[in-house]
């Protein structure tokens, strides 16, 4: 299936089967706003879940936090945002559209790449990238000029110089109308850990080195709102910043991008359809930075971003906060014989999109498969494989028919197993009905109550992809999903 098509097959998948609504749709919607469904909402939640409990209880040295949305607005002029937090953007004089200068780039050495001018796009994103990372805007729009770039809908090459565009949403505090009252919606969760560094090193009694990890909503005003909830107005980021000693954060690096591609591929989904981007363009604070990409059917696109980004943000709030953010180590380094002493750490993070991830698990499970019938004729499945221990329900309790104490039976599996694990229970309908529905879910267990279960207390327990069924004890099956979703 066409990368487009299947984009759009999953986004009427999301819709039909309660993942994704697109927000306010009685409305006609809100771009690049996007609201979670009954699945969805449980996708989600698992997916946070298995981040969550993979830094702060995986590591007994990373702990987490739930920063308000709302900081005072020194934090983003210390952190580099009310100046800094800009896309370079560029308008069309004949169409009024506004491009982000990459992404115009981005999508015209894609084209290259289809007629199969394979060099000319790598050479063509190569020089952006030089340019980029010298801030070069005028070189940039030669760029574009010189490629004879146009806009996909007037078609012509009639554009304005570049500018930078402001990513951040602002609001009034209160009632009055007075500039110093302008607060923004936090365009990243990380300031929030910068902020209470100290308050959880000393709550927490943290030593370095030691980690602060959060999730939580965020916020950009992105122009170019495209590929459903890839890119988002409003999102969810999960982050971690990674405290350490100052000339070891070369070492730490190494080791998060190891671990965050490990995260990845635990879940099963193949290593081929992960690369790392290490970055030309480096934020002046950086020492090194690379984002994990995943191939999805548009390509292969940033999931999370890993960046070693020294002390910048903690010595910009000691700056302007006027209070010392610093670190007492009373390690002995060994070349001095004396304790390290009173530094400001160094800083690792790891920074993954929840809703990207969630688009990740969609688009590497959704298979639409043609099975091949018994008398020949031919019917199309589509099932999310989801991995057990994300899927939405976990098991399906169907018992074969609405009556003779089969639904005792099933209610009572229900009530043994719904406090340890998400549950789905229904009596309607022929079964292969149900068992489709269950597989455009991603269920990775259905059990079947049927007349034999009421002699030998054995169900059918089918296993969503491969389809086989096999019979066990009823008291087997909560282990058996237990053990699956561990
Ligand atoms: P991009 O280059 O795609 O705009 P970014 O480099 O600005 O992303 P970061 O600031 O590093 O992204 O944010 C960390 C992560 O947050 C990204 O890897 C991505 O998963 C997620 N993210 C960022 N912007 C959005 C958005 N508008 N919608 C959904 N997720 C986002």
């Amino acid at each position: 299936m066409a990368a487009e098509n299947n984009l759009q097959a999953i986004i009427a998948h999301a819709k039909e089967y309660g993942f994704v609504f697109q927000s306010s749709e009685i409305y006609d919607g809100l771009a690049a706003v996007y609201d979670y469904g009954p699945w969805g909402s449980e996708l989600k939640k698992n997916i946070r879940d298995f981040w969550w409990k993979s830094m702060t209880q995986m590591n007994d040295n990373i702990v987490g936090i739930d920063a308000a949305i709302f900081m005072h607005p020194t934090t983003w002029k210390a952190s580099g945002h009310v100046d800094n937090f800009s896309d370079p953007m560029i308008d069309n004089k004949d169409s009024n559209k506004r491009y982000r200068v990459d992404h115009l780039i981005e999508a015209f050495a894609d084209k290259l790449k289809e007629e199969n001018k394979e060099d000319a796009a790598k050479s063509l994103l190569s020089e952006m990238e030089k340019l980029e990372a010298n801030v070069d805007y005028d070189g940039l729009k030669k760029l574009i000029i010189d490629n004879n770039i146009k806009c996909a809908i007037s078609g012509t090459c009639n554009w304005t110089d570049i500018r930078q565009f402001n990513l951040m949403f602002d609001t009034k505090l209160g009632s009055v109308t007075d500039e110093a009252d302008t607060i923004y919606l936090r365009p990243e969760t990380a300031q929030g850990i910068f902020v209470n560094f100290l308050n959880v090193q000393k709550s927490a009694r943290m030593k370095i080195p030691f980690g602060i990890a959060q999730t939580g909503k965020a916020f950009r005003n992105e122009i170019v709102a495209r590929q459903f909830i890839f890119r988002m107005r409003e999102f969810e980021q999960m982050e971690m910043q990674f405290f350490v000693r100052p000339g070891t954060e070369g070492e730490w690096y190494k080791i998060w991008k190891e671990e965050r591609l490990k995260w990845h591929l635990s879940l099963g989904i193949s290593a081929d359809k992960y690369r790392f981007h290490d970055h030309v363009k480096l934020a002046h604070y950086a020492k090194e930075a690379c984002d994990i990409e995943y191939e999805f059917g548009f390509g292969f696109k940033e999931v999370e971003g890993i960046h070693s980004r020294s002390d910048f943000d903690l010595k910009q709030h000691q700056e302007y906060s006027k209070k010392k953010q610093q670190y007492f180590d009373a390690d002995i380094d060994a070349a001095t014989g004396k304790p390290y002493g009173n530094y400001i750490p160094y800083v690792i993070e790891t920074s993954i999109g929840l809703d990207r991830m969630f688009l990740l698990i969609l688009s590497n499970s959704y298979q639409e498969q043609t099975l091949t019938k018994e008398d020949g004729s031919t019917d199309i499945r589509t099932v999310l494989n989801i991995p057990a221990k994300l899927a939405p329900n976990k098991l399906a309790i169907l018992p074969l028919m609405k009556k003779d104490g089969l639904t005792e039976i099933g209610k009572k599996l229900l009530e043994e197993c719904k406090s340890s694990f998400k549950c789905f229970y229904e009596e309607k309908d022929a079964i292969g009905k149900r068992y489709r529905r269950q597989d455009a879910i991603g269920t990775p267990f259905c059990v079947t109550i049927d007349f034999q279960t009421q002699e030998d207390n054995t169900v059918t327990i089918r296993h969503r992809d491969s389809m086989t069924q096999e019979r066990i004890a009823i008291s087997e099956v909560k282990n058996l999903v237990l053990n699956a979703i561990l």
